[in-house]
């Protein structure tokens, strides 16, 4: 007798038209428009004249089973029972019906969700989650999201902003951290501290030397015990030699930092994708509340509020006005460290067996 396999219960994504509400499901591919009709919603209407109305509200991301079927049961209870979260955390919910519009939002807003985050709002901050799942965190990512957004709270549910403003958040400084108009990122200031007695049994050095982007480990035999050592005056303090090798320990209460980052832009729809540029360093990781990076951002925003013009995006506005306006507008003081200087790529970046240039 043939041997029958078991087939996977599990694997892959699921094919996502089985969840998507019929009238997107008819026009897939076959929009004409949509327009915005009131923060939080969109009208979107098909060529051939069908419409839909999605009405998003804000979410923490890290959703526990309790929260996660409160925000079903409004769906099936004042929507028509179809659902998406998007790239930044927000759940969206879509009706055809026109009327269940303003019911579904006062659902929502009276059991405490906040409904917003469209066209020129600042919408959800997307951050990653290390805190939860991940070897290397230095910050609790989603705590600093969860404490910045309280307070940007009227930025989300209204359109007062010159175009929309996307913030992200990291919780390391080399991996899944990422860009956007205003990011809020882990900045190590000191090189790692090793413990000798460990690395022999933890770490396989010749794979946490070949990490270094700067070549600065070696080798090392201390007291008599394989080990590694770094070069303090190479190093620039990355922590990427941290996840292979957890004796050469980098977080620290002190001198662990957040650094902020302005006007990344991913896209290329209207002007060519931009890096973001460090326009505050040293600022402390100071849970719970951060107010410390909250008060920068918020003092960013302000600046761009009063003095961008329409539908310019962070990077726009900076790329007219300059970096030097750019910081007298915000009042951010501009120091020696944000003048990139290194000249040492070229000679160490060498040195290593990852980048050649
Ligand atoms: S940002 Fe760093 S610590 Fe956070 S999840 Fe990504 S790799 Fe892990
Ligand atoms: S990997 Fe980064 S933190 Fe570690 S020694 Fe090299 S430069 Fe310093």
């Amino acid at each position: 007798m043939a041997l029958q396999q078991r087939p996977p219960i599990e694997s892959c994504c699921p094919d996502g038209f089985q969840y998507m509400h019929p009238i997107m499901r008819k026009n897939y591919g076959n929009w004409a428009y949509h327009d915005d009709p009131r923060p939080g919603v969109l009208r979107h209407v098909a060529n051939d004249g069908d419409q839909v109305w999605t009405v998003r509200a804000g979410t923490q991301r890290i959703l526990d089973l309790y929260t996660l079927r409160q925000l079903c049961d409004i769906g099936d209870q004042y929507g028509e029972g179809y659902v998406r979260f998007t790239i930044r955390s927000n759940i969206e919910y879509m009706v055809a019906d026109e009327a269940k519009v303003v019911p579904l939002i006062n659902a929502l807003e009276d059991q405490g969700f906040i409904v917003g985050g469209t066209k020129n709002s600042v919408t959800m901050i997307s951050h990653t989650q290390g805190w939860l799942h991940c070897d290397i965190p230095g910050t609790d990512a989603s705590g600093v999201v969860k404490a910045m957004m309280d307070e940007l709270i009227d930025e989300f549910r209204n359109w007062n902003m010159p175009n929309r403003v996307h913030i992200t958040t990291s919780c390391c400084q080399i991996n899944c951290g990422g860009q956007g108009d205003i990011a809020i990122n882990v900045q190590h200031t000191k090189p790692p501290k090793i413990n000798h007695d460990l690395v022999a049994n933890v770490c396989e050095r010749p794979s946490v030397v070949a990490r270094c982007p700067v070549a600065a480990i070696r080798p090392a035999m201390v007291n008599g015990k394989p080990s590694l050592e770094v070069d303090e005056k190479k190093c620039i303090c990355c922590g990427a030699c941290y996840p292979p090798c957890p004796p050469m320990q980098i977080n620290d209460a002190e001198h662990t930092k957040l650094a902020i980052w302005v006007g990344g832009n991913h896209s290329n729809a209207r002007s060519k994708p931009t890096f973001q540029k460090l326009v505050a360093a040293g600022i402390p990781n100071n849970p719970p509340r951060w107010p410390e990076a909250t008060a920068v951002v918020k003092q960013i925003l302000r600046a761009y509020k009063e003095d961008a013009r329409d539908w310019e995006r962070i990077n726009d506005w900076v790329e007219r006005i300059g970096w030097p306006r750019f910081f007298e507008r915000t009042g951010l003081p501009f120091t020696k460290y944000h003048i990139d200087n290194w000249r040492g790529a070229r000679k160490s970046l060498n040195a290593s067996t990852h980048i050649r240039l």
